[in-house]
């Protein structure tokens, strides 16, 4: 029988851990999709992309997943303007104020 304080045990710990952050970014999901009224977001994997609903479901506002403008998927939660095109994905105003603002 092995006893309990088999070696190795330590040793592994190091990798565990990047096992389970790397776990939990799988579980969350690799990309964003947000609601454009209030912010709510959610996170999807590719394969599951059909599963996102349309409808928040706070405000039931719509959920945008894509770029309007080229289609791009969103990698992030806080971007507010498309990676790809540049195109505005959503109201900067909901971070607390207008990125840029005009005049002044
Ligand atoms: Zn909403
Ligand atoms: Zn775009």
């Amino acid at each position: 029988m092995p006893s309990a304080n088999e070696p190795g045990t330590t040793r592994r710990r190091a990798p565990r851990r990047n096992w389970i952050q790397e776990e939990r970014r799988q579980t969350l999901g690799d990309w964003v999709a947000f609601c454009v009224s209030c912010g709510h977001t959610l996170r999807y994997f590719e394969e599951s992309e059909p599963e996102v609903p349309r409808a928040c479901p706070q405000c039931r506002a719509e959920v945008r997943r894509r770029c309007p403008a080229c289609d791009a998927r969103f990698p992030s939660a806080f971007q507010v303007e498309c990676e790809e095109c540049g195109a505005p994905v959503r109201e900067a105003e909901l971070f607390g104020g207008p990125i840029r603002k005009p005049g002044r």
